[in-house]
């Protein structure tokens, strides 16, 4: 049994555990208090593990090459944060570095922390501090805002030398989604219910 409050009218509701796909209706105003997900251990699983492989692949390979005549400069996610450290520019690299390079690795571990037990049926100590952590760093997001910055950055730059997208632009492109595909799969009902009952 797990207790949640209603978006709309604050009415608190017990509920039990619940089939794939059955939504709870608030019983005072009717608005959907949530659904259940089908699968949603082994698709979380699943988009989580496909992001690490993309994450290793964006902090590894070279994020852009710049080839202005003979001379070619190449940069990566890691050495870019370094660059801008080095220029003074602490703030933007400390943020950067937090919300690009550290939160998704945090949420992705994470997430592996909580939903490997349960996949297997067993139980982890601290699973519920990790699970509550895991939801207050998600906001802190912002791997959009770097991409973006970084295809502006491209155009701009572009009039000036040749820049050539490397491979860790593409993985980090693609893990944008993969991370909100493993955090959309997350029921968190059935999550708290595991951690909180007896399993
Ligand atoms: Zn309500």
């Amino acid at each position: 049994m797990h207790q949640i409050a209603c978006h709309e009218c604050d009415l608190i509701h017990d509920i039990p555990s619940m089939p794939n796909r059955a939504a709870a209706v608030c019983v005072r105003c009717g608005c959907v208090l949530f659904r259940a997900k089908t699968d949603s251990i082994d698709r979380t699983l699943a988009w989580t593990f496909a992001g690490l492989v993309l994450y290793a692949v964006a902090v590894s390979f070279p994020f852009l090459a710049m080839k202005n005549g003979p001379i070619a400069n190449e940069t990566g996610l890691l050495t870019g944060i370094e660059f801008l450290y080095r220029q003074g520019i602490i703030p933007l690299a400390a943020l950067v570095l937090l919300t690009c390079v550290l939160i998704p690795l945090i949420q992705m571990l994470g997430l592996l922390y909580i939903f490997i037990p349960l996949k297997l049926n067993f139980r982890v100590k601290y699973a519920i501090p990790v699970f509550r952590l895991f939801k207050h760093i998600k906001p802190w997001s912002m791997m959009e805002i770097y991409m973006l910055g970084i295809l502006v950055s491209i155009v701009k730059l572009g009039k000036m030398a040749t820049i050539v997208p490397g491979l860790a632009v593409i993985a980090f492109g693609i893990l944008i989604f993969v991370l909100n595909f493993a955090l959309s799969a997350v029921d968190e009902h059935m999550v708290w219910e595991k951690l909180e009952g007896d399993l």
